[in-house]
């Protein structure tokens, strides 16, 4: 922007600072804007595009099968090799994974394993709360990936959330915390009171 501005401008923009006036107005204009404070994860959680690649998760068909045919070709084209698939012949003769493991730790989320999928079953969905305390419990399973949720019908916004924090009295009887630590949307995206966040930072 400021290179286009001094091309435009020549010697008289070199002459008059007109680059600096621009960066210094700007900032100017941030100072009386309104202030947005994102109040993650207390009270509010982002809700990304649909075109966010996060947690990935497996589509299943009508009859609760999952759709991956266990071809193993996102395993093969994944760059950082942190797909595990294994093949078993399932009660029907279909082809399916016995064991599909993904080691989020190595993923980049570039979703070359969601291009690669030809029976449409791996997805990289809009979750991005995954962060763990070891290396481990980053390496999803089957299981997981079926649970994992999909992509949200409209992203780009703000919603209602709380945080769950640890459960105290569950801690002090058994010793163990019963609840999970993470962030969870109360209400659906339909009954969102959340506002654009974008808008309001224009503005
Ligand atoms: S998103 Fe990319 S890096 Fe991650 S599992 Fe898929 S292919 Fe591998
Ligand atoms: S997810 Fe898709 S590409 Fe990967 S093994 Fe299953 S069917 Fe093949």
């Amino acid at each position: 922007m400021a290179r286009t501005m001094t091309n435009k401008s020549g010697w008289i923009g070199k002459v008059f600072f007109l680059d600096l006036l621009h960066g210094l107005s700007l900032t100017l204009r941030y100072m009386f804007a309104r202030t947005v404070t994102h109040m993650y994860p207390d009270h509010e959680k982002w809700i990304p595009y649909s075109r966010h690649r996060g947690h990935h998760f497996i589509k299943t068909n009508d009859e609760g099968d999952v759709n991956c045919v266990a071809c193993e070709l996102c395993s093969k084209i994944c760059p950082c090799d942190c797909i595990i698939v294994i093949p078993f012949e399932d009660a029907k003769g279909n082809r399916r994974p016995q064991v599909f493991d993904i080691d989020l730790a190595r993923c980049l989320y570039c979703g070359l394993c969601e291009d690669a999928c030809p029976a449409d079953a791996i997805k990289l969905g809009q979750e991005y709360e995954i962060s763990a305390t070891t290396t481990e419990a980053l390496v999803v399973h089957l299981e997981d990936l079926i649970a994992a949720p999909g992509k949200a019908e409209n992203g780009g916004q703000v919603m209602p959330a709380k945080l769950i924090t640890p459960d105290k009295t569950a801690l002090k009887k058994t010793g163990k915390d019963t609840r999970t630590h993470s962030v969870t949307v109360e209400g659906t995206l339909k009954a969102a009171e959340g506002y654009d966040w974008w808008q309001r930072i224009r503005k």
